[in-house]
């Protein structure tokens, strides 16, 4: 391990940052040294605004997305289709569609993908809840919006199968989403035209 350069405020500060996705403990040294020397354009209105998202971030009890009212902006927005249900493994994924401009529905998101390997079983995804969300009779469809992974299309079977006594037509992304792909790694366009060329599964 190198020596520390600075005191154990900001080595912390940095080991800190270098958890976040995406930044490595180079890039959060110099993330770090940006934020001390921005400390009033950028440190202090972060640093609050993080104190501010704590106290007021819930997870909506309708769909699972992370908001501060629940339940959340996105289920509570009248302009939206009420009788179409964008299933995701993550908000990272809604958040995705939402950013392409895909779909005007609402969502539900379900905590992840069944993984044989990794553990992860029916019940522990929000997969009964969207059951009886679909069984309403204002919803008349239910995308499944998943990674095109093998656990992402093993998900969408699992929850097909259980969709069948529920009046919906069950549909899924058509072209564009590549095999193996995770949608909140493609760009906004191919989003949005497999989420327009949806297929019936
Ligand atoms: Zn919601």
């Amino acid at each position: 391990m190198p020596a520390a350069v600075a005191g154990p405020e900001i080595e912390r500060l940095i080991q800190l940052l270098a958890r976040l996705p995406g930044l490595g403990p180079r890039s959060a040294r110099r993330a770090a040294l940006h934020l001390i020397k921005k400390r009033e354009l950028l440190m202090a209105p972060l640093a609050s605004a993080l104190q501010v998202a704590m106290d007021k971030i819930v997870i909506c009890g309708v769909c699972g997305n992370i908001d501060t009212q629940n339940p959340c902006t996105v289920c509570t927005d009248v302009k939206r289709d009420p009788s179409i249900i964008v299933a995701v493994a993550d908000v990272a994924d809604l958040w995705a569609l939402e950013r392409a401009h895909a779909v005007s529905a609402r969502y539900h998101v379900l905590g992840g993908t069944l993984s044989p390997l990794d553990g992860v079983r029916p019940q522990d995804l929000a997969i009964d809840s969207l059951v009886s969300r679909a069984h309403d009779d204002a919803v008349k469809e239910v995308i499944l919006a998943l990674n095109g992974t093998v656990d992402g299309q093993t998900t969408a079977h699992y929850i097909t199968d259980l969709l069948h006594n529920a009046n919906v037509k069950v549909t899924r992304l058509a072209h564009g989403v590549p095999v193996g792909g995770e949608l909140d790694y493609l760009d906004e366009g191919t989003l949005s035209a497999a989420m327009k060329q949806r297929t019936l599964f």
